[in-house]
C-alpha cells in the first residue's frame, strides 16, 4: 500500500481546507465541508487538464505560511495511515507557496517539519518530491527548485518532478533544468504522457527521468512501449484522474497493455481530493475493469516499492510488508 503519485494540494479533504483557512485568517466562499467539496473535487464534466489544475486554486490559498503548509503535511499523512498505507512520496511546487513572501527553502522546510512530525507520530515512513512547474516565465523560480532540493535531498526530500500544462509547455523546454539536476545529482520524474503523447514521454526518457508520472498515452507509440519494458522504467498510473482530464477513456485504457509486455506499472492517486479517490478505490477500480487478480494487484504495489526512492533494503522491508497485509487491505 503505496502511494509514489500524490500531490498535497490536491489531497487535502474540506476539513482540512476549513481549517487551514482559519488559521490563515483567509474567508472561503463556503463555511462547510459539504459546501466546499464542489470547489475542492471535480465532476465527471471536467473536459481536460487545464480544467482539473483549476481545483487547486483554494488549496493553494490557505498553503501561504510555513504553519499551514507543515501542517497540511501532517493532515495528510494522517489520512494516509488511516487509509493502510505503508510509505508514501508526496509532492508539490514550493514556487506555488510563496504569495505571503516565503522563500522556497522555508516553504520546503516547513514541509519537512510537518512530514517528520507526522512521520514521529504515525509511524509511516513517507519523502517529499519538490515539482518544477511548465510555463514560460519561471525558469529561475525551477531552478532554485532544484537547488533547495539538493539542500533537502534525503533529509526529507527524495526527488524533483515537472508538473503543470503538460500541453501548452513541451517537456523538452525544460532539458536545462533537468541538465543543472543532474549535475547536482538529484533524481527526478517527469510528468509525461498525459495532456500530451508519446513525443513527451520520449523527451522524458531523453533527459534521464527515473520514473514517468502517468505515461498513459505512451501506447501511441509501440515502439515506446518496448522502450519503456527494456528500461523497466516505472509508470505511475493514476487511473480516476486519467479519465477525469481525458488522457484516456476507460476502454481503451492501456493498463493490460502494459502488463503483458511487461512494463513496470504502479497504481497511484495523483490527488484523492480533485479526483475524489483514495489508494484502495483505485485498486479496486482496476481489479474491477480489468479483472485483475488479487496476485496481480499485490505485485504492482510491489512495483511500487521497488521504484520508490529508497535503498533496497527499505524496499524489501515494504515489499514484506505488503506480502503480510495486501489481500487483507484490498478486501
Ligand atoms: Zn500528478
Amino acid at each position: 500500500m503505496i502511494d509514489l503519485h500524490l500531490h498535497l494540494d490536491g489531497s487535502l479533504t474540506p476539513a482540512d481546507i476549513l481549517r487551514l483557512a482559519e488559521l490563515s485568517g483567509i474567508s472561503l466562499p463556503q463555511q462547510t465541508e459539504d459546501a466546499l467539496r464542489p470547489l475542492l473535487e471535480v465532476t465527471p464534466g471536467c473536459r481536460n487538464l487545464v480544467e482539473y489544475l483549476e481545483k487547486f486554486d483554494l488549496p493553494l490559498q490557505v498553503l501561504q505560511s510555513s504553519q499551514t503548509i507543515a501542517l497540511s503535511v501532517y493532515f495528510l499523512l494522517r489520512r494516509l495511515k488511516a487509509d493502510g498505507l505503508c510509505y508514501a512520496e508526496i509532492r508539490f511546487a514550493p514556487q506555488l507557496h510563496q504569495k505571503c513572501g516565503l522563500s522556497q527553502e522555508q516553504v520546503v522546510s516547513a514541509a519537512v517539519d510537518g512530514l517528520n512530525k507526522g512521520i514521529a507520530e504515525f509511524g509511516m515512513p513517507a519523502q517529499l518530491i519538490l515539482c518544477c512547474m511548465r510555463g514560460d516565465s519561471n525558469r529561475d523560480a525551477n531552478m532554485e527548485t532544484v537547488r533547495v532540493a539538493k539542500a533537502f535531498l534525503r533529509k526529507g526530500v527524495c526527488a524533483l518532478d515537472l508538473a503543470g500544462n503538460e500541453y501548452a509547455y513541451p517537456t523538452n523546454t525544460f532539458a536545462d533544468i533537468f541538465a543543472y539536476a543532474k549535475e547536482l545529482a538529484v533524481p527526478f520524474i517527469i510528468h509525461a504522457g498525459e495532456a500530451a503523447g508519446a513525443e513527451s514521454v520520449w523527451q522524458a526518457l531523453s533527459l534521464d527521468a527515473k520514473r514517468i508520472g502517468h505515461g498513459v498515452r505512451s501506447i501511441e507509440d509501440p515502439g515506446l512501449v518496448k522502450k519503456l519494458a527494456q528500461l523497466q522504467m516505472p509508470l505511475e498510473m493514476c487511473f480516476t484522474s486519467n479519465l477525469q482530464t481525458k488522457a484516456a477513456n476507460e476502454q481503451d485504457y492501456p493498463l493490460c497493455d502494459y502488463l503483458q509486455q511487461g512494463i513496470c506499472v504502479t497504481i497511484n492517486t495523483d490527488n484523492m481530493t480533485v479526483s475524489g479517490t483514495d489508494l484502495r478505490t483505485e485498486y479496486r477500480l482496476l481489479q474491477k475493469q480489468f479483472g485483475l487478480s488479487a496476485d496481480t494487484l499485490e505485485k504492482l504495489c510491489c512495483n511500487a516499492a521497488d521504484s520508490a526512492f529508497l535503498t533496497e533494503e527499505q524496499a524489501n522491508a515494504l515489499k514484506a510488508q505488503i506480502s503480510r497485509n495486501f489481500a487483507q487491505w484490498l478486501a
